[in-house]
């Protein structure tokens, strides 16, 4: 037995985690995490996953997977920086470039690793960071990371934006201010105010960071947010992720040139992290050709989207205000949520229960993530199942 401090910590805190209904069980899959996943040997219809445009199991990039594999091997051997770089990397970097619309790229293994090494290779404690108070999980702690004086403003809220920046600009404690946000909040499926976010940050000259994790694939016939409002030569960050829309694994920053060589020079995941396996590379390649050959994919998603919460909204559920696919269904509290999602589980649908911290108490939902690989018939599946469950726990009337 090892320390007893470290033992009642872990004690003492994962049972009141489980009495407040808190705590997150994982199931394992026994499948591919497609439109039908299966669990404890069981089917059921997945509404839970980021693959939005089912590019995680789309053969075109398993078949790219596999090649790169046997050419260049599972691992790229090596950090970036020392000979960790393979031609396949520098050509996904130029992909990613041309597809944000812009000078250059560098990509990471995660999105998660990408906030954690672009925010403090540019910011220091001499800065302050303007980040909306709902942003992800990573950007907090990319913030933090860089030692700035982080100042948070009300979500989506323009004036206290205004307000803060010109608060911090005109203090002259700090060197640089920069101004943060998601794309697409996750949570809400709703998309950040870009085109006034930049107003805001001309007029101070803040440093403009957009982590589109939810956005592309999604948004701008699948370029993303930015693309979306056609600010892509105003946002000095563009951050994406490969592992949501992309269906693989990984992250980027898009900006313009000199950004890029500082980055691959100073970002610390860059420097001292082993870089993307080939695998995972040639088939992000692969996706980026098919988002930017065809919006097929992209035009199911938004109408499976468009159906599914036409569907929950005409059953009498609270749908949020989302203008994405991304379909959060509200129930409130925390227990309630949980016994909602595990009962939806029993009749068929995966529908993971979402609550405090990843959202405010009093606001647990079940989040719906539909993408291009549903049928009608797996949401209208879905739809029946919503309606008795919820007609069972009183929810519904
Ligand atoms: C999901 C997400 C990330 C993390 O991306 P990964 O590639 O899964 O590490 C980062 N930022 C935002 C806004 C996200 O939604």
């Amino acid at each position: 037995m090892g320390s007893k401090a470290l033992e009642h910590f872990l004690e003492e805190n994962l049972a009141d985690l489980k009495s407040k209904g808190l705590y997150n069980v994982i199931d394992p899959l026994q499948s591919a995490n497609g439109p039908i996943i299966t669990i404890s040997g069981k089917q059921l219809i997945n509404l839970s996953s980021n693959n939005y445009l089912g590019l995680a199991t789309d053969r075109r990039l398993i078949e790219a997977a596999v090649k790169a594999a046997e050419k260049y091997g599972v691992g790229a051997g090596a950090v970036r920086t020392i000979n960790g770089t393979l031609e396949l990397h520098i050509q996904l970097e130029e992909k990613l470039a041309a597809f944000k619309h812009t000078e250059a790229a560098i990509a990471y293994q995660s999105g998660f690793n990408c906030n954690m090494a672009a925010i403090s290779a540019v910011m220091d404690k001499d800065d302050a960071i303007l980040s909306d108070e709902l942003n992800h999980a990573s950007i907090i702690d990319g913030c933090r990371l860089s030692r700035a004086q982080i100042i948070r403003f009300n979500h989506s809220d323009i004036e206290d934006l205004r307000a803060k920046a010109k608060e911090a600009t005109q203090s002259g404690k700090y060197k640089k201010v920069m101004v943060i946000t998601d794309g697409v909040f996750s949570m809400d499926g709703d998309i950040a105010k870009l085109p006034e976010i930049v107003e805001v940050a001309e007029e101070f000259d803040l440093i403009t960071y957009v982590d589109d994790a939810h956005g592309s694939g999604v948004l701008g016939k699948g370029a993303g947010t930015v693309k979306h409002f056609g600010l892509s030569d105003k946002i000095d960050f563009q951050i994406g992720t490969l592992s949501k829309a992309i269906g693989v694994v990984g992250g980027y920053v898009a900006g313009r040139q000199n950004l890029i060589d500082w980055l691959k020079v100073r970002s610390r995941p860059f420097l001292f992290s082993t870089s993307l396996t080939p695998a995972d590379v040639a088939a992000s390649m692969t996706a980026i050709d098919i988002l930017q050959s065809s919006t097929e994919l992209h035009d199911r998603l938004w109408e499976n989207g468009n159906y599914l919460k036409k569907g929950l909204k005409a059953l009498g559920f609270d749908i949020g205000k989302s203008e994405t696919p991304i379909t959060p269904c509200v129930i409130g509290d925390e227990q309630k949520t949980q016994e909602f999602s595990k009962r939806l589980y029993d009749a068929g649908v995966y529908a993971k229960a979402i609550v405090f911290p990843t959202v405010p108490r009093g606001t647990g939902r079940v989040r719906n993530m539909p993408t291009a690989a549903h049928t009608k018939e797996m949401l209208d599946e879905a739809l029946h199942i919503y309606e008795k469950v919820g007609k069972e726990m009183g929810i519904l009337s």
